[in-house]
């Protein structure tokens, strides 16, 4: 089954004890998500195991409320998965410390996840405990949530840049893993682009909140950044280069920034100002972006199965090839 992607969420609220108030009030209200104080708490206080992984370690706390050996042993190996993923895009783990907590729900598949960029960075994911290796194999979610662990906090007006890039990056980490075919990730962004378009009354990214807008508008974003940069760099630099270098100067999500910084650092890395310059158009206003000429350009064609065929005598083919190259 085709996930509904994506719907995961990020907590980036300064404050723990308001935040964790608001998320505790709804938490009770929906009768379902755990606080952030929840979160942290069993990150703390429960035996888990540290991972080692590249850059630093990860607290690894598992919930399994009733799930048995296969179970533990397949979310085992999702994570494992899931951590090289985000390594590979990065050239290390996003951040030197983190938590994560997986939870056994009722049910099939990967639920959701949250993270968490407060005193240390922390990932809660909700898991089916009747999930079989394929709900695992195909999951995306742990994966989004890693990415995010890897870019600054930032005011929730610019929430749809963290969404956008994790929704953007998340694909491209597991094809430069082999978990993901190029071909497929250019049919979801075919069909789910356009989902980030300005409707009739909306106006620019930092001030329109929807969630076509945070999840899609923000991908659209990096997709049309990460083109320029290819284009104007011959290959050399795109989003990953910039990306990489806010993750260094950052730290990741721990840290609570401005979006100038941010941009500001992904800018110097890639010598241009392909990230400032996009920002400056499409956050303050409705900025429609042709996705159908962009795709022709980059040889990207919609196939009457319902798939997409890749055309390498397109003008951007190169480029559209160097987007998903590892880094
Ligand atoms: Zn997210």
């Amino acid at each position: 089954m085709q996930p509904q992607r994506p719907w995961s969420r990020r907590a980036a609220l300064r404050s723990l004890g308001a935040s964790a108030a608001l998320l505790g009030a709804s938490a009770v209200a929906q009768g379902q998500a755990s606080s952030a104080e929840e979160v942290y708490e069993a990150l703390r206080l429960q035996r888990g195991e540290t991972l080692r992984v590249a850059g630093g370690e990860l607290k690894l706390v598992v919930q399994p409320n009733g799930a048995g050996a296969d179970w533990l042993r397949q979310v085992h190996a999702w994570v494992d998965r899931a951590i090289a993923v985000a390594s590979i895009y990065f050239g290390r783990f996003p951040v030197d410390r983190a938590g994560l907590l997986i939870r056994g729900v009722p049910g099939s598949g990967v639920r959701g996840g949250v993270t968490y960029g407060f005193d240390t960075s922390a990932v809660k994911v909700d898991v089916g405990r009747e999930s079989g290796p394929r709900d695992m194999q195909d999951d995306w979610i742990l994966t989004h949530e890693f990415i995010h662990l890897g870019f600054p906090s930032l005011r929730r007006r610019h929430a749809w840049i963290e969404e956008g890039s994790a929704t953007y990056v998340e694909p491209i980490a597991r094809i430069q893993a082999g978990q993901l075919t190029a071909a497929r990730m250019w049919r979801d962004l075919l069909n789910d682009l356009p989902k980030g378009l300005p409707a009739p009354g909306d106006a620019g990214l930092d001030n329109t909140h929807t969630w076509g807008r945070t999840y899609w508008g923000g991908a659209l974003y990096c997709l049309v950044a990460d083109v320029e940069l290819q284009r104007v760099t011959a290959g050399r630099h795109g989003l990953q280069t910039a990306w990489r270098a806010i993750r260094d100067a950052s730290g990741g999500n721990v840290a609570f920034w401005t979006i100038e910084q941010a941009l500001t650092a992904g800018d110097r890395a890639t010598g241009r100002f392909v990230l400032t310059d996009l920002y400056r158009q499409m956050a303050p206003a409705a900025f429609a972006v042709d996705i159908d000429a962009l795709m022709a350009q980059l040889g990207v064609r919609a196939a009457a199965d319902g798939t997409v065929v890749l055309d390498d005598a397109a003008p951007l083919a190169s480029v559209r090839r160097a987007i998903t190259r590892a880094g």
